[in-house]
């Protein structure tokens, strides 16, 4: 047996360490699983190209738990090391690995992030064990290692007599870590970490049902028998090519992704390309509701099949944080800050090249069956209308297919509205003018008068949709978009002609005024228009820009401080030409007032602004006049 001593320099390197990564010691399993896995992979290619003369065989790796000796057992069946290498490799490289890790990084452990996902290696195995063995017999010809080491810098190695190739590393699990040596636990962080490994990874074994023979008695017991069980799929979708997969098998990893998802995602979009960065995965639309919070965190970020984390803030751009899927790629610096992440040029490669697939995915959606895009259009809307808003790029590709609805389910792009209604809604300024609504139940007599005026309402309701009107605005020419409840409607030239006042000026004058000492002045400011006798009474109208502004306050509209203390200001539009407003004018006072006020009421039904008590009292009174 030799003895001898680890050469490291950062003094009480294994408590630091432990320290220092206490959160996340979860990893350690991740980490040595990774080692065997790529000691697999290293054998398969020596062989592959006939450097190693060994049968390769279908490894696994095993994963055991021994309660009776409180430790946890990875067992490959990989190169393995001799024992100069285990010298050289654990002692000098695993170990100056670690430390150079620590110099690195103690004084950011703060600026946690991606901190402490990777970069440890075999060492992390000293956070949750006090002695780690290791055995290990290399591929070529010469006696199997032992080495033994206690969580100091002392460590001990002599010769074993493993005969099968590979490598066994022995966790004596702490006090503290106990955890580590129940069965759920460990089952749980494999299938977190390794669910989708290269090398299939055994844990135990569990009974499986064996299919009836075909000529097998009805009454004949299923028979089960004892199999391996096996926790990952080595071959997941991601990793082969596009054209190699179905339809089927796209949906089928998606339920392996998110068994507890029960809705079918709308489509997916593979990602493949190996230059200048490495990326592979697949990323999937699921039908997203207008909550936009609810929904993040659903893509996996992995490197090379192993799982690193599913927060992929920084990597993808925010609008697409709401997809789900996988993202793999060893580019993406891990051992860093979020901040750092974010400026690194792969990074950023990476982000813009998803962003750019996604753009085309659409756009050859919208190409190859447009129906069914209209179809989807309402559970993809908040993805495509953030991405308007948030990326130049984006937004420029999906001008040609995002959709603007009307109320009776019409799908205009944006260039078959403007041809649409060039002819029929400017304003004086030549303005082309999006009559919109963002409620079809709460606004529906608006839209009902607007129709009327031959006007396409286009249904405009996700929350965000305030923030794109203005987009748009700024980035269109000579366009402009107005709520049909807005008071904006009325600058529109209208196709028909000018209705005449049946009223006298002198009686204007007297209606207004008569209004004006019912209605309160400081919220309603009383205007008078000849519409035709058939619309409405009265109308309240609300400024476009007004209403824009405060809803895209309350949807987060940056730098917009103090318009929510905006007094709510009202145009009570009251039509010259109806029966009420002649009844009205001819009343006595008392009458006067009662209609006024049951006028004023139904009117702020319609906007929806009738709540509570006075909601309560205007039925109460109506009840009354009818009884
Ligand atoms: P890294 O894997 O990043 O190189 P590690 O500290 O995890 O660093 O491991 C150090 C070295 O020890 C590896 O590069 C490898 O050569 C060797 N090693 C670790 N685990 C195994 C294993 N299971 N089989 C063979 N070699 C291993």
């Amino acid at each position: 047996m030799a003895t001898g001593k680890i050469n490291v320099s950062v003094e009480n390197i294994f408590p630091l360490i432990k320290k220092f990564l206490y959160s996340d010691h979860e990893i350690f399993l991740r980490e040595l699983i990774s080692n065997a896995t790529d000691a697999t992979l290293k054998l398969k290619h020596l062989t592959s190209i006939g450097e190693a003369e060994v049968e390769y065989g279908k490894p696994v790796i095993e994963v055991k738990i021994d309660e009776n000796n409180k430790t946890l057992h990875i067992i490959d069946q990989g190169i393995g090391m001799t024992k100069e290498e285990v010298e050289k490799y654990i002692n000098q490289v695993a170990f100056s690995g670690a430390e150079e890790f620590l110099e690195k990084y103690k004084d950011s452990a703060k600026d946690s992030g991606i901190i402490g996902h990777f970069g440890l290696g075999f060492y992390s195995a000293f956070m949750v064990a006090d002695k780690v063995e290791i055995i290990t017999k290399s591929y070529k010809d010469e006696p199997a290692a032992h080495w033994i080491c206690e969580g100091t810098t002392d460590f001990t190695i002599e010769d074993a007599n493993k005969t099968e190739r590979g490598t066994e590393i022995i966790l004596h699990i702490n006090e503290d870590e106990k955890e580590f040596l129940e069965e759920n636990r460990i089952e749980t962080l494999l299938t977190k970490y390794n669910k989708f490994m290269p090398i299939p990874i055994k844990f135990g074994t569990k009974e499986k049902t064996l299919p009836k023979a075909e000529d097998a008695p009805e009454d004949e017991k299923p028979k089960t028998v004892t199999v391996d069980n096996i926790i990952n799929n080595p071959e997941p979708a991601w990793t082969k090519q596009p054209t190699d997969l179905e339809e089927d098998d796209y949906k089928n990893f998606y339920r392996e992704l998110y068994p507890m998802q029960f809705e079918e995602p709308l489509f997916h979009i593979h990602l493949n390309v190996d230059y200048p960065f490495n990326l592979t995965g697949i990323l999937y639309f699921p039908k997203l509701t207008n909550d936009m919070s609810m929904q993040r965190d659903k893509i996996q970020l992995y490197q090379n099949q192993v799982f690193v984390t599913d927060n992929v803030e920084g990597i993808v751009p925010e609008f697409l944080t709401m997809l789900r899927g996988v993202i793999d790629s060893p580019d993406i610096p891990l051992n860093v800050s979020r901040s750092y992440l974010q400026a690194d040029g792969a990074v950023k490669k990476i982000s813009s090249y998803i962003t750019r697939k996604v753009a085309d995915k659409l756009k050859s959606l919208f190409n190859e069956n447009r129906e069914d895009f209209e179809k989807k259009w309402n559970d993809i809307k908040v993805v495509i209308e953030y991405g308007m808003l948030s990326e130049e790029k984006f937004f420029e590709k999906a001008d040609k297919f995002a959709l603007y609805p009307t109320v009776n389910n019409k799908y205009y792009t944006y260039t078959e509205l403007e041809e649409a209604i060039k002819e029929n809604q400017t304003d004086k300024d030549g303005n082309l003018v999006f009559l919109y609504t963002s409620n079809k139940d709460e606004q529906h007599s608006y839209i009902k008068a607007a129709e009327e005026k031959g006007y396409e309402v286009l249904l405009l309701d996700s929350p965000i949709v305030s923030h794109l009107i203005q987009k748009l605005e700024s980035t269109k020419e000579k366009v402009s978009f107005v709520r049909v409840d807005s008071d904006h409607v009325d600058n529109l030239i209208k196709k028909e002609e000018e209705q005449i006042s049946k009223l006298s000026d002198e009686e204007k004058e007297k209606l207004k005024t008569d209004f004006e000492t019912v209605v309160p002045k400081e919220k309603y400011t009383v205007q008078l228009e000849a519409m035709s006798s058939d619309a409405a009474p009265i109308i309240i109208t609300q400024p476009e820009f007004m209403r824009r502004m405060k809803e895209m306050q309350q949807t987060g509209g940056g730098g917009m401080f103090g318009m929510g203390n905006m007094p709510e200001m009202y145009n009570l539009v009251v039509n010259t030409n109806h029966e009420l407003t002649s009844t009205i004018l001819n009343s006595e006072k008392e009458t006067q007032e009662k209609l006024i006020k049951q006028a004023l009421d139904l009117a702020r039904l319609s906007q929806n602004l009738l709540k509570g008590e006075e909601l309560t009292n205007f039925v109460k009174r109506s009840f009354e006049m009818i009884k």
